[in-house]
């Protein structure tokens, strides 16, 4: 690796690693490390300081409210760092779930967060680094939206903290539920067998030209934890797991927790304020909420945060819960970065070129295409005037309103054609820039990989998995399906952002998610690859 590397995303993994291994010098762990190719490690589940006399299972948990403090900003309903700590006596684990839109990368919070966080965790709370899931809700009101950097790790810090100081027995249960009202594939598929992105930066296709949905995944990854005296009592702590983009929370732009916000509080206010809800992004990478591009109504989301907690709500309701053991896997993979954006730019380039030539002989500005646009178009037998006329004119072996029908449809034809070429104009523009950014962040880093962070949690019956980017739905079924654990749960957006996680077969289709993406296309076999394996191995711990 070169020394004084300063991408973004790739110093943060590099940050990681070293702490980890220092981590693993000064602490002595219990459990030897492994290493693969010279370039990957697992943390060993076990803990020093976490080894105790006995295996009771114990919970805590704790939030800190992260909202800027601006007296210009208004806040709708506040941000906040919440931590669930376990520890079962051998393995001590903390999630931490943050109303943000992202770990580093692309948001307020910077790359630093992440280490800073873990460091002090480690030091004075002795749960390693690779034990901590910290994931964004991506919620994506106007920034700024969060305290400064320094209160970021403050105040999460403060929340771990406290969950551990306020640790007591628990039983552990998991689960699913399912949503499909709120949320839906963003990816359109196209007749002539494309992607198309249903965006506000750029126009939707012609709807003739749209000929289906890619997939959607409704399910609720649930785990609910119990206080080991009140098990029929409020849980201490419910954690979901649900993929969507939030991308509009408040009409007039005030900062607001979003649809997860609300349906923490459906759940919070349940059960009297006694339980903390932490939603957990999952595979959101090409899912939206089904509002996203409605312009006919107002936006509000405080109805579609109220599906996802009821339903939420519904099957936690239907867990039960035992004493459970824990173990944490994590290991660092090496994604490729692409090598094919020169290529694509050219390409787009090309048909850039094509359209712009294309914009040739059309006769109608819009004031006469939006008068004629309804004669043009329209199924009236006399778009020019009253019946009569056009009756006149057939008495008297004439065809003028006719012929003028017919030059005016021609014409409108034309007017609309070149308009749908200036959405594709639109479109493609934004494409060659989001390239080129993908381009430079690869140039800049100067290596043909990027280190990332694949993290396994087995808690109780389900596994929940930590991905530092915006994973795609198909790849995260195919996870799912793979899985030697019923219940699988991709929290994505944990532990770092590298965009988008697009599936192979995408790559050639086009939409923004292949394209605002800087890895190549075998990303996706080095990630389901290594989970699989880590899983597998989680599974043989199980079982011994
Ligand atoms: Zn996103």
């Amino acid at each position: 690796m070169i020394e004084g590397y300063e991408s973004c995303l790739g110093r943060r993994a590099i940050v990681n690693r070293r702490e980890a291994l220092d981590n693993k010098k000064n602490h002595k762990l219990g459990m030897a490390d492994s290493w693969t190719n010279g370039q990957s490690f697992e943390m060993s589940p076990l803990s020093e300081q976490s080894v105790g006399e006995s295996r009771t299972l114990r919970g805590g948990v704790a939030k800190s409210d992260i909202t800027i403090n601006d007296p210009e900003i208004t806040v709708n309903d506040p941000l906040y760092a919440k931590a669930l700590v376990l520890d079962d006596g051998k393995t001590r684990l903390a999630i931490v779930t943050m109303d943000a839109v992202a770990i580093g990368g692309i948001c307020e919070i910077p790359d630093s967060f992440l280490p800073r966080l873990r460091k002090r965790i480690e030091e004075e709370l002795h749960i390693p680094g690779r034990h901590v899931l910290v994931n964004a809700s991506h919620t994506h009101p106007p920034e700024p939206i969060l305290c400064n950097e320094d209160e970021q790790v403050e105040r999460t810090f403060d929340a771990v903290r406290r969950a551990v100081d306020g640790m007591t027995e628990v039983t552990i249960g998991s689960g699913t539920g399912k949503e499909d009202r709120i949320s839906m594939n963003r990816n359109l598929r196209m007749k002539d067998g494309s992607h198309w992105t249903i965006r506000h930066s750029n126009p939707s296709p012609p709807d003739d030209d749209v000929v289906g949905l890619g997939p959607v995944d409704p399910e609720i990854g649930i785990l609910r934890v119990d206080r080991a005296d009140r098990v029929d009592g409020p849980p201490l702590a419910v954690v979901y797991n649900f993929a969507c983009h939030f991308l509009f929370g408040d009409p007039t732009g005030k900062v607001t927790a979003n649809i997860p916000g609300v349906a923490s509080r459906v759940l919070e206010d349940y059960w009297a304020g006694q339980t903390m809800a932490f939603f957990v992004q999952g595979a959101c990478g090409d899912i939206i909420d089904v509002g996203f591009k409605d312009f006919m109504v107002p936006r509000e989301v405080e109805t579609l945060g109220q599906k996802l907690g009821q339903s939420t709500l519904k099957a936690v309701r239907a867990i039960s819960t035992a004493t459970s053991t824990l173990e944490v896997l994590s290991q660092t993979v090496l994604f490729p970065r692409r090598t094919d954006s020169a290529e694509c730019i050219r390409a787009k380039e090309k048909e850039r070129d094509e359209l712009v030539e294309s914009l040739r002989f059309m006769t109608l500005n819009f004031e006469l295409f939006q008068s004629l646009h309804p004669h043009g178009t329209g199924g009236s037998v006399s778009p020019l005037a009253a019946p009569y006329h056009y009756l006149r004119d057939t008495d008297r072996m004439r065809s003028d309103y006719r012929s003028m029908d017919e030059l005016n449809r021609t014409n409108v034809a034309r007017y609309l054609e070149n308009i749908r070429t200036m959405e594709r104009l639109a479109r493609i523009q934004d494409e060659i820039a989001t390239y080129q950014r993908h381009q430079a962040i690869n140039a800049e880093s100067g290596e043909s990989t990027i280190e990332a962070e694949i993290q396994v949690l087995r808690i109780a019956d389900c596994v929940l998995i930590g991905a530092p980017l915006e994973v795609l739905t198909e790849v995260s079924l195919n996870v799912k399906k793979a899985s030697p654990f019923a219940q699988t749960f991709l929290a994505a957006f944990s532990n770092g952002y590298m965009h988008y996680g697009p599936p192979v077969g995408d790559y050639a289709k086009g939409g923004y998610e292949v394209i605002e993406c800087f890895l190549a296309p075998e990303w996706q076999e080095v990630f389901e690859q290594t989970v699989g394996e880590l899983l597998s191995r989680l599974e043989g711990q199980k079982n011994q």
